[in-house]
């Protein structure tokens, strides 16, 4: 079965907004093994809604659009719709109940021209929007949903399911697992797992994300233990970079472990500045473990809040191992992580080129220091020292098991 997803708003052209719903529907669409054939972005104009709506007919079974089915004058996808399809609009009675509903719990005010958003081509199904005020429609294998990305996020995995009930599709489901890799480039993976591929209709694909890298695997449902075979196999050459699946990340890991082992944790920053202790907030539930973050930025800092010796700054520098591991000693807490370096554009010397970092780490009476040099923009490293600090606690946590 083929899809195609046309993206109405003429902001998404100019450059105003980043089209992110189309990924999301890319991924949901997969699961179902429904294969997108084309996306056409287009202006908040009939005509073009229309000339896109052709297009994709001619290509695909099912026409997903996305945006323009608001209440003001330039959100038209439904009427172009409705002339693609030769159908007049209506408004949908028990929709219109339910969004007056909504204005009045919500405390909003009700203008005429929101009834816009309960209109749709005459026959058309209607899927309840738990966000917002717009159903998404669906006729004639013809589906509108709002641009607002967490209304999209709300009602497309609804509507995927149902619409294959609907059709009875046979679905032969995809696997898909994610393997989340740290600390290896693209180019290393590839060449390290490439020759496990062997089986036709299994492949893998690497997203590179903020938070690492995905190396995806997925193949037909039927086909699970295989990919399972293979996943196995990656963990066997890779496993120390692998630090989760799906949707773990190194945040949530180490919260989790935390919590499990009753632990209590502490952070004492320098380059990254209160960015690890902000990923660590990040995490829900965070307050069970989370005691004090501290940003020692400066050496008096250092001292003052950590007891530092003058001495350790002075004969090491502040960017040295030394410090790293005084930095964390002076954390009064079970689990503790430090990070001290350079993020630059300035600072950096021969000897301590910018990018370099050390990393203080202490699981209860265990201590130990990393270093690393990292690549990038000032904020790109102090983002990555970030990472890099809590891909080393995990590890160290899962190694005090
Ligand atoms: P609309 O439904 O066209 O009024 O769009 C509502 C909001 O969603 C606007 O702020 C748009 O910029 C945003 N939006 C529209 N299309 C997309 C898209 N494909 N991805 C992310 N945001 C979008
Ligand atoms: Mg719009």
């Amino acid at each position: 079965m083929k899809a195609s997803i046309i993206l109405v708003g003429t902001e998404l052209l100019s450059g105003g907004t980043v089209d992110t719903n189309s990924i999301f529907m890319a991924e949901e669409l997969n699961k179902y093994g429904i294969e997108i054939k084309y996306k056409l972005t287009v202006k908040d104009t009939i005509e073009d809604i229309m000339i896109a709506l052709e297009f994709a007919r001619k290509n695909s079974d099912l026409i997903i659009t996305s945006g323009g089915v608001g209440p003001t004058i330039d959100d038209i996808t439904k009427d172009a719709v409705a002339k693609f399809l030769g159908k007049r609009i209506i408004v949908d009675e028990e929709d219109f109940k339910v969004m007056k509903q909504k204005f009045d719990e919500r405390k909003l005010k009700y203008t005429p021209n929101n009834i816009k958003q309960v209109e749709k081509p005459e026959g058309a199904v209607s899927i309840e929007n738990q966000v917002g005020m717009c159903p998404a429609v669906y006729v004639d294998d013809i589906v509108s949903f709002p641009g607002v990305p967490s209304e999209v996020y709300d009602m497309f995995p609804r509507f995927l399911k149902w619409y294959a009930e609907e059709k009875k599709l046979l679905i032969d489901e995809i696997y898909i697992k994610d393997l989340l890799v740290y600390g290896l480039g693209e180019s290393y993976l590839d060449q390290q797992i490439s020759e496990l591929f062997t089986e036709e209709g299994i492949d893998y694909e690497f997203l590179v994300k903020d938070f690492g890298i995905i190396i995806r695997l997925q193949g037909k449902n039927s086909n699970k233990n295989i990919v399972e075979k293979i996943s196995e196999k990656i963990y066997n050459i890779i496993g120390d970079n692998i630090f989760g699946e799906g949707n773990d990340r190194l945040e949530n890991l180490v919260i989790t472990k935390l919590k499990e082992k009753k632990l209590s944790l502490s952070v004492a920053e320098s380059c990254t500045g209160g960015l690890l202790a902000g990923k660590i907030v990040s995490v829900s539930g965070a307050s069970e473990v989370f005691k004090e973050g501290l940003v020692t930025y400066s050496n008096e800092a250092k001292m003052e809040k950590l007891g530092v010796k003058e001495e350790t700054l002075k004969k090491y520098g502040a960017v040295s191992e030394e410090t790293a591991l005084e930095m964390v000693k002076g954390l009064k807490t079970d689990v503790g992580v430090s990070v001290t370096g350079i993020a630059g554009p300035l600072g950096g010397t021969k000897e301590k080129p910018v990018g370099l970092v050390y990393f203080g780490l202490k699981v209860k009476d265990n201590f130990k220091v990393e270093k690393r040099i990292l690549v990038g923009p000032r904020n790109k490293i102090r983002e990555r020292a970030t990472l890099q600090g809590l891909f080393y606690l995990n590890k160290m946590l899962k190694g005090n098991a």
